[in-house]
């Protein structure tokens, strides 16, 4: 299949416009820039998948975004904090089972209460775990002291997605007040990366009035910014969202999650040592979704560690594994083998990208 699609994946360096064909390709054009995800991945990564058990803490959140179901105004979401004891009952259970890491992730409040209850909780994932669970946080936009609290409590990774990098699509997605600035997001994206954690961020795919040009910008964005780690899906319609209203608008949900899969293989190859995430909305549009982001560019799963209260963690619609009794771990391990990959166990799985650039310094 050597032809013009295959000789811009031998480049070194992309260019918004190479990357924007990249996004275009059918799906036969595609097998090509999978396999080059795939070798890429196995030559920066290895075949490890590592583990982050996901704890939704909780859905009270003080944004409107107008995308997501559990944003403030939505009043028919019951909203709910998990008890420390719930918290702790999922970290031992990460713990026992080998976990590398876990990540707390939660509607975004920022206050005095919440900054001293999240430092809490790290002290006690660490004291719990006898200083083996690494810790990412996704919690949103906070004051440069509330990260620099936590980042001393020891959680050293931080995912905080921008969203989209185009300023103008980020203001039709948000409420136009200082609570949603563009610039809030991306200064809080620089502390955190300043502070010393490993940054992640992420957009979402198939949002309305989103163009390929812009998710072809967003990859510079992550390039330009030095960025660690990316977690990245599909936008996903919630009825109870202002958003709802574009509906008809939107591309069929398999051709968004097509397109994701090629986001994250583009990702795979322009930034190379970064870590990917295989993200549940992935899963919400395909039954393998996550299995065959692994395969192709992903190397980071977080199996769903929240004890109850899931069926109000919704940020979209068809959230898989709401009703999940118990976590089947056999069976998860199994899908990753036969997928030529294999699972971590006790190991953080840091980002090499991050590991690598504070080695030359
Ligand atoms: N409140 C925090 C963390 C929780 S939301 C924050 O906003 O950063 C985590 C992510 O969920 C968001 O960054 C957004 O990209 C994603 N999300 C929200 N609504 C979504 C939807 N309808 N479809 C797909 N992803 C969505
Ligand atoms: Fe809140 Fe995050 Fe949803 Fe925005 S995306 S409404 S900040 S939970």
């Amino acid at each position: 299949m050597e032809n013009n699609f295959g000789k811009i994946l031998s480049q070194n360096e992309f260019s918004q416009n190479d990357i924007l064909k990249l996004l275009s390709f059918n799906e036969t054009e595609s097998q090509i820039l999978f396999q080059k995800s795939r070798e890429i991945k196995e030559k920066f990564i290895g075949k490890k998948v590592y583990y982050r058990g996901l704890i939704e803490f909780s859905n009270i959140c003080q944004k409107n975004c107008f995308y997501c179901g559990i944003r403030a105004g939505n009043s028919n979401v019951l909203r709910y904090t998990l008890t420390e004891e719930e918290v702790f009952n999922a970290v031992k259970f990460a713990y026992e089972n080998q976990f590398g890491s876990l990540v707390l992730q939660s509607g975004e409040q920022s206050n005095e209460h919440f900054t001293e209850l999240i430092s809490h909780i790290i002290l006690k994932i660490k004291e719990l775990s006898k200083g083996t669970l690494g810790i990412t946080l996704s919690l949103g936009e906070q004051t440069q002291k509330t990260y620099e609290k936590w980042f001393a409590a020891g959680a050293h990774r931080y995912l905080l997605r921008i969203e989209t990098s185009n300023k103008n699509l980020y203001q039709k997605l948000h409420p136009n007040d200082e609570k949603h600035s563009f610039e809030k997001r991306l200064e809080c994206l620089k502390m955190i990366k300043n502070i010393g954690f490993q940054t992640g961020t992420g957009v979402m795919i198939g949002l309305p009035f989103q163009t390929l040009n812009d998710l072809a910008a967003d990859i510079l964005f992550f390039r330009d910014f030095d960025i660690d780690m990316i977690g990245m899906g599909p936008y996903i319609e919630h009825e109870e969202t202002p958003f709802f209203q574009y509906s008809q608008n939107l591309s069929p949900l398999n051709e968004r999650f097509f397109l994701s899969l090629k986001m994250l293989a583009v990702a795979r190859v322009v930034l190379r040592d970064i870590n990917i995430a295989a993200t549940t909305a992935l899963q919400a549009i395909d039954a393998e979704g996550r299995e065959k982001a692994l395969k192709i560019a992903a190397n980071i799963l977080m199996p769903n560690l929240t004890p109850s209260h899931r069926e109000d963690y919704q940020l979209y619609k068809n959230k898989p594994f709401i009703n999940e009794r118990k976590l089947d771990l056999a069976s998860l391990e199994t899908k990753i083998n036969n997928i030529d990959l294999e699972v971590a166990r006790n190991e953080w799985g840091d980002s090499q990208h991050f590991k690598n650039k504070n080695s030359q310094k």
